[in-house]
């Protein structure tokens, strides 16, 4: 019983979150604020209305037309909505209800922003990737005060160092490597400093070894696709590709499928650890 109520609840949490997400997605590389203005149609400025709100359903009963101007609306409102609801649905089925539930939905949202706006428009805002650090610790933190103690503390020199903190000085060093060497090896800038936010970002919520097996996955899933468009004539060789959305494709498969893939991923290399640590914290 209570079961079908948090499948429920979370289904429509994530409908109105990726309503939210959708503001988002517009207005940050916009420079625009997300809380002002209120709602209005970017075509006729119109402002919308609670009824005109309602994500998904608004969108279908209105023939995914604005209701005052008659301007398409974009497929994109839609669909983030759904994925959303979809995504915090399968966070429920992995984590239960509680608190871990909690900081991988706000995660997951972040992820699906920053998905949808570097694909589009070649950037990722920075009060995004601030807000997955921010989070990121602020989930260690909790599970510290919940706990008595850190999950999986690395130990430098005997001292022990939060897993959050690590996996935030592991995404900076080695997107900063990267980054060094891409200008060493091809004069140009390969990686922007958003992917290097980005990757510590998600080091603040996986860890070390949940963020090594996110870029690991962004790298094989980047080649390929990346291979693919200038195999079929999408893409010429030396246009730019944004790695962002790889890098969130390889963290929510650490986030939904990492309790198989990531000792799976060790195993590889003679590794069989009995607990393998894919969040900072539970
Ligand atoms: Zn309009």
């Amino acid at each position: 019983m209570w079961h079908w109520f948090w499948l429920c609840m979370t289904f429509a949490l994530g409908l109105a979150v990726g309503s939210f997400l959708n503001v988002c997605i517009w207005r940050m590389p916009r420079d625009e604020s997300v809380v002002r203005p209120p709602s209005h149609c970017p075509a006729c400025d119109a402002r919308l209305r609670a009824r005109d709100l309602v994500p998904v359903f608004s969108f279908l009963l209105q023939g995914r037309k604005c209701r005052y101007c008659k301007a398409p609306i974009s497929w994109r409102y839609a669909v983030v909505e759904l994925t959303t609801a979809v995504a915090f649905l399968g966070l429920y089925l992995v984590d239960g209800a509680g608190a871990p539930l909690l900081f991988d939905a706000l995660l997951v949202a972040a992820l699906i922003a920053i998905f949808a706006i570097d694909l589009e428009h070649y950037i990722i805002p920075h009060e995004l990737n601030y807000f997955l650090m921010f989070t990121g610790v602020a989930r260690e933190v909790y599970g510290r005060l919940a706990t008595g103690q850190w999950s999986h503390p690395v130990h430098l020199l005997g001292i022990p160092v939060p897993a959050s903190v690590v996996g935030i000085a592991l995404g900076v060093a080695v997107f900063a490597g990267i980054g060094w060497l891409g200008q060493l090896a091809f004069r140009q800038e390969s990686m922007g400093g958003g992917d290097l936010r980005l990757a510590a970002g998600i080091g603040a919520h996986l860890g070390w070894l949940g963020l090594t097996a996110s870029v690991v996955l962004a790298v094989v899933a980047g080649a390929v696709v990346g291979v693919g468009l200038i195999a079929t004539g999408l893409r010429k060789r030396r246009e730019y590709i944004p790695f962002g959305p790889f890098i969130v494709l390889g963290a929510l498969a650490v986030v939904y499928a990492g309790q198989w893939v990531v000792p799976g991923f060790l195993a590889l290399y003679g590794f069989h650890p009995e607990n393998v640590p894919i969040r900072s914290w539970p």
